[in-house]
C-alpha cells in the first residue's frame, strides 16, 4: 500500500489564486504543499480562446511579493503573458506545487481532512480549496433540443473562428467572455447574432482612465462581503461588459451592432422542433445595463468629488443609450435558419463533485463566511465576491490570501475551533 503523505495544509489548485495562498502560509511558516492536476495555470492553459486578453490592466495584477514590472502598465496581458506571468509567479515564490496530481477526494478524519489523488493520500490539518470558480460551463436545460447539424460550444471550448463550419453563429450570453466572442467571430466576416440576457455595460475608458482604475482608485473593488447590502445577490452579478484591446476602445452591444450583430433576447426555451424563442425584454434588459453603468459612473464620479481625484479628471462624460431595434426578433427557427453553432457564453461554475465533507448549502453552493468554510480548517479562494468585490480577479487574491491565512494560522494554532 502507498504512503500516507502528511502535511499541515493541502492547497487545492495552482491558478493564481492558490499561489498566493501558498505565498502567506509560506510567510507564516505554515508547512504545505499545493495539488495541481495539470501545470500551473492549468485552466488559462486549457479553457480560454486564443485572442483572449485580460480585462484588466497590467498594473492590476497585483500578487503578494510579485507585479508588474514592464513599460505597459496599462495593457492587457495575452493568454500566453498570463500563463508565463503565473508560471514565473510560482518559481519566484518558491510554490511546492505538485503537477499532475488530481484530488478525488476530501474527507474529514478525527485530526482533520485526508484528501486523496490519483498519485497517493495526504493527511493534513487545513484544506484551502482553490480550485477556481469556473470549472464547469453553465448550459441551459433545454440546449438538447438544438438540432443535432448545429454544433455546440462552450465559451470554455471556443478557440477560434476558424474552428466554426461556416455559416451563421448564435452566441447565446452578452457579458465579457460571450462579447468578445462574438466580436472575434463578426469581425472574422462570419454573421453574428447575440442572445443578451442580464449584461452590465462599461466604458473602457472614463474621464481619460481605465475603467478599472477609477473603480480600485474610489474603492468600489475593495468594498467587502460584509459591507454589502446582499451578498447572495451580489455573488451571482455577471461579469462587466468590458475587453481588453490594444486600442483601449470600449466593446458595448453598440459596438457590436455597428459591426454588424444582431440582437435578440434572452434564450428562453427552444421547443421539441428546433425553435429557439427569445424573451421580449431586450429593449428592458439594455435600458437596465445602461442605468446600472449610470449608477456606477455617478459613484465614481461622487467619491472622485469627495476624495480630489477628480481634480486631475477629465470632465464626467457618459455613452449614448443602446441602441436596440424597434421589436427584436422572438424566435428562430435553428433547423432553417443559416445557423450552424451556437456559442453557450452564460457563465461558469465550480466543480466540487470531489468534496465529500458536508459544507453544502441548499443550493449545492459551499457554505463560507467570507471564505471560512463551514468546517473547521477549511478555507476557500477564488470565487465571486468571497471577501470583497475584487475576490475573483487575479488583484484580489492577494488581500484574501492575507485575511485567510491569518484564519488558518490562529484556526492551527488552536485559537479558532468553528
Ligand atoms: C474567460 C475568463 C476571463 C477572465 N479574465 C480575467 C481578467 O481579465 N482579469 C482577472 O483578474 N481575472 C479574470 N478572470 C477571472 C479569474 O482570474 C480566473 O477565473 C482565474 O482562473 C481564477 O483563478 P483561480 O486560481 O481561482 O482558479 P483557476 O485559475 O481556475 O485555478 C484552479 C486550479 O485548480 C486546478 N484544479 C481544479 N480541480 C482540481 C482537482 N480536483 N485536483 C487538482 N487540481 C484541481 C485547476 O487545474 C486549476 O489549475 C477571467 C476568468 C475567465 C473564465
Amino acid at each position: 500500500m502507498a504512503a500516507i503523505h502528511q502535511a499541515t495544509a493541502v492547497v487545492i489548485g495552482a491558478g493564481h489564486a492558490g499561489l498566493a495562498m501558498s505565498r502567506c502560509l509560506t510567510d507564516r511558516a505554515i508547512e504545505h504543499v499545493v495539488l495541481e492536476r495539470g501545470e500551473v495555470a492549468h485552466t488559462w492553459r486549457t479553457e480560454r480562446w486564443d485572442s483572449l486578453r485580460l480585462l484588466t490592466p497590467n498594473w492590476q495584477s497585483r500578487l503578494p511579493g510579485f507585479g508588474y514590472d514592464g513599460n505597459d502598465p496599462d495593457g492587457y496581458r495575452t493568454l500566453p503573458e498570463v500563463i508565463d506571468f503565473i508560471a514565473s509567479y510560482a518559481k519566484a515564490i518558491s510554490a511546492p506545487v505538485q503537477t499532475h496530481t488530481t484530488v478525488t477526494s476530501v474527507r474529514n478524519t478525527d485530526a482533520g481532512y485526508l484528501v486523496c489523488t490519483d498519485q497517493g493520500d495526504w493527511r493534513c490539518r487545513a484544506v484551502v480549496l482553490a480550485s477556481g470558480a469556473c470549472n464547469i460551463a453553465r448550459i441551459p436545460a433545454f440546449a438538447d433540443r438544438v438540432p443535432p447539424a448545429i454544433a455546440k460550444l462552450t465559451a470554455q471550448q471556443y478557440r477560434n473562428p476558424d474552428q466554426l463550419a461556416d455559416g451563421g453563429v448564435l452566441v447565446v450570453g452578452a457579458s465579457s467572455s460571450g462579447t468578445q466572442i462574438a466580436h472575434e467571430i463578426q469581425r472574422a466576416g462570419r454573421p453574428v447574432i447575440l442572445s443578451v440576457g442580464e449584461h452590465i455595460r462599461a466604458p473602457r475608458i472614463y474621464r481619460g482612465k481605465d475603467l478599472e482604475w477609477w473603480m480600485d482608485a474610489v474603492g468600489v473593488l475593495d468594498e467587502r462581503y460584509d459591507e454589502v447590502d446582499d451578498i447572495a445577490r451580489a455573488r451571482r452579478v455577471p461579469s462587466l461588459q468590458l475587453a481588453g484591446t490594444p486600442d483601449r476602445s470600449t466593446l458595448d452591444l453598440n459596438a457590436l451592432t455597428t459591426l454588424g450583430t444582431k440582437l435578440v433576447g434572452r434564450l428562453a426555451g427552444i421547443t421539441e422542433e428546433g425553435h429557439a424563442q427569445f424573451a421580449g425584454s431586450l429593449r428592458n434588459m439594455c435600458a437596465l445595463s445602461d442605468l446600472k453603468m449610470g449608477r456606477l459612473l455617478d459613484l465614481i464620479d461622487e467619491r472622485a468629488r469627495d476624495t480630489g481625484l477628480d481634480r486631475a479628471a477629465e470632465p464626467p462624460h457618459r455613452l449614448p443609450p443602446t441602441r436596440v431595434e424597434e421589436s427584436p426578433p422572438l424566435g428562430l427557427n435553428l433547423a432553417t435558419s443559416r445557423i450552424k453553432t451556437i456559442i453557450w457564453a452564460t457563465g461558469y461554475r465550480p466543480d466540487y463533485t470531489w468534496l465529500q465533507v458536508p459544507v453544502f448549502d441548499r443550493k449545492g453552493v459551499v457554505s463560507h463566511v467570507g471564505g471560512v468554510v463551514a468546517s473547521p480548517g477549511m478555507y476557500l479562494m477564488g470565487t465571486q465576491f468571497l471577501r470583497r468585490r475584487k475576490s475573483a480577479l487575479i488583484d484580489g487574491a492577494g488581500d484574501d490570501a492575507r485575511d485567510l491565512s491569518a484564519h488558518l494560522a490562529t484556526y492551527l494554532d488552536g485559537g479558532v475551533r468553528a
